[in-house]
C-alpha cells in the first residue's frame, strides 16, 4: 500500500515532465518551450529527490522514519531528551505459530499504536524493535504506559487462509480472527551520566532488558 503511493508519486512527476515537452511545444497556457522545458524538469528532479529520501529514511514496511532517520535526529540532538526502546514480545513464537504474514501485520500495526504516543516520535529500529523519542523527558514515561496499553488493546486481523470452500467470496461466518500482542518497553533519559545518544540508547535497552525479566508487557524506566 505505501509503496504503491511511493511509486505513483515519482511515476507521476516523470510523466509530468515528459508531457511538459509537448505542452512546450503547443505553447500550452502562452507558456513558451524554454519555461515548460524548465518547469518539467523541476518537477520530474522534485519527484525523484523525494522518493529517494522516502527510499533512504522511511521503514518499507510500517511507513516510520527508519535506523538511518533516527541516527540521523540523534546526531543533531542537543539538550535534554528521552529515549524508548519497545520490543514486541515473544514475537518469535508468534511468527512461528501464525505465520511470517501475520508478524508483518502484527508490525505495522504496533508502528501505527507508537506513531500516537503523545510527545513522542516513533521510529524502526529494526526487527520487531521500536525507539521512540521525546524532546521532553518529564512525561516520557508517561506516554510509554500510554502506548503500552494501546499495543496490549488493539486487536490485528489475521490473514484469511484460502480454504478450499470459501475462495470466491468469504461468508458471513468465516469470521476474521484477530489476535493480540504485547510490548515491553525501556526509557532513559540524557543527563550527566549518560551524554551521548550511544549511551542513552544503552541505558534505554538495559531497562528493556530488566522489563523483559520482570515478566514483559511493561515499562521500566
Ligand atoms: P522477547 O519477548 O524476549 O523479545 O522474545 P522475541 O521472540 O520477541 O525475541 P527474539 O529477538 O528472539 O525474536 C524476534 C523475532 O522477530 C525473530 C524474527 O522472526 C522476528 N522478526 C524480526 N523482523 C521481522 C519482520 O520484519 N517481520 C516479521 N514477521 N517478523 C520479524
Ligand atoms: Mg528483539
Ligand atoms: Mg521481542
Amino acid at each position: 500500500m505505501h509503496g504503491y503511493h511511493r511509486r505513483n508519486a515519482l511515476d507521476l512527476a516523470i510523466a509530468f515532465g515528459a508531457l511538459s515537452l509537448a505542452f512546450g511545444l503547443i505553447e500550452l497556457a502562452g507558456i513558451g518551450l524554454q519555461l515548460w522545458l524548465l518547469i518539467g524538469a523541476l518537477v520530474a528532479g522534485a519527484g525523484v529527490l523525494y522518493s529517494s529520501w522516502r527510499l533512504a529514511f522511511l521503514d518499507a514496511l510500517t511507513g516510520l522514519p527508519n535506523r538511518r532517520a533516527l541516527d540521523e535526529t540523534l546526531a543533531r540532538l542537543s539538550g535534554t531528551y528521552a529515549l524508548a526502546m519497545v520490543d514486541v514480545d515473544h514475537f518469535k513464537q508468534f511468527n512461528d505459530k501464525h505465520g511470517h504474514d501475520a508478524g508483518d501485520r502484527v508490525l505495522i500495526e504496533v508502528a501505527r499504536q507508537l506513531a500516537k504516543t503523545p510527545g513522542g516520535r516513533a521510529f524502526r529500529f529494526g526487527g520487531e524493535e521500536f525507539c521512540l523519542l521525546f524532546r521532553r523527558p518529564d512525561g516520557a514515561a508517561d506516554a510509554c504506559e500510554t502506548a503500552r496499553m494501546n499495543i496490549e488493546n488493539t486487536p490485528v486481523a489475521l490473514p484469511r487462509k484460502p480454504s478450499a470452500k470459501s475462495r470466491k467470496a468469504p461468508r458471513a461466518k468465516d469470521k476474521q480472527r484477530t489476535v493480540k500482542v504485547t510490548a515491553s518497553i525501556g526509557v532513559a533519559q540524557r543527563d550527566a551520566r549518560r551524554r551521548s545518544p550511544d549511551e542513552v540508547l544503552k541505558a534505554a535497552d538495559e531497562c528493556l532488558y530488566k522489563a523483559k525479566e520482570k515478566g514483559r508487557n511493561q515499562v521500566v524506566s
